[in-house]
């Protein structure tokens, strides 16, 4: 069974492996000339490590990546904590990882370069696909065809695949930009260094936490805006810009802005859509952001795209018989209907997050983070529960 992919990012790269360890037959076919990510942090959930664990990589991820000790969330403003919750790696059936994008795709790329030199090809445009009852053949941007028996759409949130499968609309932007930046630690206070923290504010908020074992720390700051990015969705900024959208917030964040280097600054369109109504067409299969795009406010896209690749391998892997073109497409579409609810859930959670992260008023504020701290304060297992249907969650297990 020949398996191509389209795109080589975390979701592509995961499913690859899943693939893999299950004997398919599998090529990754990357738009880039070499694999890269963003220079940034991302957190890594204990669902996700699940799926690494069973990949036998979760120890090389733990190496380059740092483990919090808590969740904490504080007022941007005043830096006041409003609770911090110990990680329960027990609870919750793994570590909760915070890493740089580009260890964690490296990570990746090594453990499959390793096994399979072959797999990965890069420097191929995937502009559309054809499929018949005998097998799918995509087609690249220079025209050849490269054919084989199913076809992965891991190929992001302008998936030429998705747009080839539903319409070639646009994701929508959800009004809010994100500035993104890594400073070396050692220019702040060691007090925040330990805990992954989000900071709320009126109409913005902020994420830090350590990356490289705690040598550098990552900062994420969102700002409502009405006026869309343009294509290619990021723009350069400057120091200015950033400490006047965070003026007057806490010292911690200060001290970050102004270890931020002023060539490296960038803002980014926030892009996401709709619950697709369908993520597959047959032999073919939309993963990751191509299939459900989301704001990062649950920081779990790339942790869906996990789940999906575990997901979708195991269905393919199920089947008795997956030679007969209709084997194939029932195997995809339990997989559709194993991700979907879970997956469109996970997407409303994070636009549900904006209006929690950016209450506006005082007394939004007191009405939203007034609970928060008293379930923080007395009885941190209300907020532990909140966060079990997206951390416990075990994919490879089968488990709600
Ligand atoms: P992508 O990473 O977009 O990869 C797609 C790949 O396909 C790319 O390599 C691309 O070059 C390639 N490609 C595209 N088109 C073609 C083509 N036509 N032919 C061939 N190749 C193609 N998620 C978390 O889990 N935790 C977090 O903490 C977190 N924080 C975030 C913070 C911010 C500010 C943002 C914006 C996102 C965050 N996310 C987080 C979300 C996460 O980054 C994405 O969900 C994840 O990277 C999606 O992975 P993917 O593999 O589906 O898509």
């Amino acid at each position: 069974m020949k398996v191509l992919i389209a795109g080589a990012g975390i979701g592509g790269l995961t499913a690859a492996l899943c693939l893999l360890q299950r004997g398919f037959d599998v090529k990754i076919y990357e738009k880039s000339e070499t694999l890269g990510e963003v220079g940034a942090g991302i957190q890594l959930p204990p669902n996700a490590m699940k799926v690494f664990e069973k990949l036998g990589i979760s120890e090389a991820l733990k190496k380059v990546a740092f483990a919090p000790k808590a969740l904490e969330a504080r007022l941007g403003e005043d830096g006041r904590k409003i609770f911090s919750v110990p990680i329960d790696a027990q609870r919750w059936g793994g570590p909760y990882l915070t890493i740089h994008r580009a260890d964690y795709v490296e990570v990746l790329k090594t453990a499959l370069l390793r096994q399979f030199p072959k797999s990965l090809i890069c420097y191929v445009n995937i502009v559309s696909y054809n499929a018949s009852s005998a097998g799918i053949a995509f087609q690249t941007s220079s025209g050849d065809m490269v054919s084989g028996d199913i076809l992965i759409g891991a190929d992001g949130i302008k998936s030429a695949i998705r747009g080839q499968m539903l319409r070639a609309d646009k994701p929508r932007f959800t009004g809010n930009v994100a500035w993104r930046a890594v400073v070396p630690a050692s220019a702040l206070s060691a007090a925040l260094r330990s805990t992954s923290c989000a900071w709320f504010g009126r109409g913005k908020h902020a994420v830090t936490y350590p990356l490289r074992g705690g040598e550098l720390v990552n900062f994420v700051g969102v700002v409502e805006r009405e006026a869309p990015l343009d294509e290619g969705w990021r723009e350069r900024g400057d120091i200015s810009d950033i400490l006047s959208d965070f003026a007057g917030w806490d010292s911690y964040l200060t001290d970050v802005l102004k270890a931020i280097s002023p060539d490296d600054l960038y803002r980014w369109g926030l892009y996401d859509r709709a619950p697709l109504e369908r993520w597959t067409d047959g032999r073919a299969a939309l993963l990751g952001d191509a299939a459900h795009p989301m704001l990062p406010f649950m920081a779990q896209g790339a942790a869906m795209a996990v789940e999906d690749a575990w997901a979708l391998a195991d269905e393919l892997s199920k089947a008795d018989e997956l030679s007969h073109s209709n084997d194939i497409s029932a195997a995809i579409l339990r997989y559709e209907s194993r991700r979907k609810p879970r997956a469109s859930m996970v997407q409303a959670a994070s636009r549900a997050n904006m209006k929690t992260f950016h209450q506006r008023s005082t007394l939004g504020q007191i009405t939203t983070y007034g609970p928060m701290w008293l379930a923080g304060s007395y009885a941190p297992s209300i907020i532990k529960r909140r966060l079990d249907k997206f951390y416990a969650y075990d994919v490879t297990g089968n488990k709600p």
